[in-house]
């Protein structure tokens, strides 16, 4: 079984994909990393994020740099989300996802285009949202608890601007596939997000 969980940043859904992976017993792939790994490698070869040559080159990662936490910080997060425009980019993380998706027994993937382009064939697809405002707030309480300090104001600007740039682009934009049950935890709790999901994935699966 495969479960392809979309949906723009901070919107719960890493969350929701590991919960549905732990409770399923699959394995779980943030296909948001590799377009970070990306972002980051860019960054580290001091190259130019807008530039496809500069982000194909950065393609070449190694695998170690997935462990690093810096990945997490906005920084990177806001280099991935220019890398990932290029479709020469999306074409050479293609095969990495799609071997991932189709390994035997299944596999859940959280992204922005797992139930459109990597495995359009999945037998449960969830496009969990949620507000700007909500997403601005959790970001903000999970960079205060790790001791970064940056005002609200900042990140909702750049989830305004990272969502503006997923869901414009010309390569596998942003958006739920036709078939996907749309998620708003807006004003749920964590728990009850990952609930309503795994209650969603037994519902599909009749
Ligand atoms: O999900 P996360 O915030 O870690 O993703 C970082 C960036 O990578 C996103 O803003 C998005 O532009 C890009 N991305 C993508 N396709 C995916 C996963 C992430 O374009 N499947």
């Amino acid at each position: 079984m495969i479960i392809a969980v979309d949906g723009p940043t901070a919107s719960g859904k890493g969350t929701i994909a590991k919960a549905l992976a732990a409770h399923f017993g699959l394995p779980h792939l943030d296909t948001g990393l590799l377009y970070r790994a990306v972002g980051r490698q860019v960054q580290l070869d001091g190259g130019d994020p807008d530039s496809p040559a500069d982000a194909l080159a950065a393609c070449a990662f190694g695998d170690a740099l997935l462990e690093d936490e810096i990945l997490r910080s906005e920084e990177v997060g806001g280099f991935a989300s220019r890398v990932s425009v290029h479709p020469e980019v999306r074409a050479a993380l293609y095969q990495r996802q799609r071997a991932f998706a189709l390994q035997p027994g299944g596999a859940v993937l959280d992204g922005r285009d797992i139930g459109t382009v990597i495995a359009p064939e999945a037998e449960v697809k969830l496009y969990v949202t949620a507000s700007v405002q909500e997403r601005a707030r959790r970001r903000w309480l999970e960079m205060t608890g790790r001791d970064i300090d940056i005002p609200l104001a900042e990140i909702e600007r750049d989830i305004v601007a990272r969502d503006a740039r997923d869901i414009n682009r010309a390569d596998a934009p942003l958006r739920a596939a036709p078939d996907a049950l749309v998620l708003d935890t807006t004003h749920f709790g964590r728990e009850a997000a990952i609930e309503a999901a795994i209650e969603a994935v037994r519902e599909r699966l009749g």
